[in-house]
């Protein structure tokens, strides 16, 4: 069965798209067939993936208003190995064309049913912001993947997220199931960073990742070449972690847990 996870946290900054990138890219390689979703205006998936977000004809905006299907926007990152439903400037106007558009929030969700089985993974980008577009994230997805910096406000933003995912399984998804917090950017020898890790661990328990994704240059080089980190440095540490990464979810693929 296709698993579908939003890669989402309304914190700016905090490596959503550097994770959907490097962990599609990690996956593909490992041989399994992955859809990234751009839901973000700012296209920076679509870029990193190696795609030209300015030549774009049809988009993922498309798909949303109901004028293209998704096999008909759908790229192929050559570089990734995977398939891109991109996104660039044209999504910024989604969220005020959808007010009226009825299902508003499931449109995604109702656009990927004919293309579900042409892929093992589904990995969708969400933009920094709980709004319309990271709603259709979540109501596409099965699971949440949470990537965060371990910083003093960060508990805090993790629990509007917490929430907003609990009233989304209340009224709207069902399934929805927190897949796991990632730690992102880390740095070993800062000792705020290694307290606030600390403190997930003790919240969440199981649903923090035992990899943590270090500060490494190489992944914020990566998107200047519009390639996953894989293709820029193979042996980077960000290359490994992502690699880690994509085997962790691999091996654990049975037992997602609740929020
Ligand atoms: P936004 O909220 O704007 O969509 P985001 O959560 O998607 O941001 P990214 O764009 O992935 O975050 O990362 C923010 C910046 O940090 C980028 O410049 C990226 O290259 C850099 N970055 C992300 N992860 C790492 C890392 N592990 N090491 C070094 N730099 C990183
Ligand atoms: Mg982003």
């Amino acid at each position: 069965m296709t698993k579908i996870m939003a890669i989402t946290n309304q914190k700016g900054g905090v490596g959503k798209t550097t994770t959907t990138v490097n962990l599609a890219a990690s996956l593909a390689t490992t041989g399994q067939r992955v859809l990234l979703i751009d839901l973000d205006p700012q296209g920076n998936a679509t870029m990193g993936s190696g795609i030209e977000k300015r030549d774009l004809e049809i988009t993922v905006y498309h798909v949303l208003l109901g004028k293209k299907t998704v096999a008909e926007a759908r790229k192929s990152s050559e570089v990734g190995k995977y398939d891109v439903l991109p996104a660039n400037r044209d999504l910024a106007g989604a969220e005020v064309e959808l007010v009226d558009v009825p299902h508003r929030e499931t449109r995604l969700r109702d656009a990927l049913q004919a293309v579900g089985s042409d892929y093992d993974y589904i990995l969708i980008d969400c933009p920094p912001a709980l709004n319309l577009l990271t709603l259709n994230g979540l109501c596409a997805a099965k699971t949440v993947m949470i990537p965060m910096q371990c910083e003093y406000y960060a508990l805090e933003g993790l629990s509007d997220l917490v929430n907003t995912i609990r009233k989304v399984r209340a009224n709207l998804n069902p399934v929805l199931e927190i897949e796991g917090l990632l730690r992102t950017m880390f740095d070993p020898r800062n000792t705020l960073a290694q307290q606030v890790s600390d403190q997930l661990q003790e919240h969440f328990g199981d649903k923090v990742y035992r990899t943590v994704i270090p500060r490494n240059i190489r992944l914020a080089e990566a998107p200047s070449y519009g390639v996953p980190v894989l293709y820029h440095d193979k042996l980077s540490k960000g290359t490994q972690a992502y690699l880690a990464l994509a085997s962790e979810l691999l091996n654990t693929a049975a037992k997602p847990v609740s929020a």
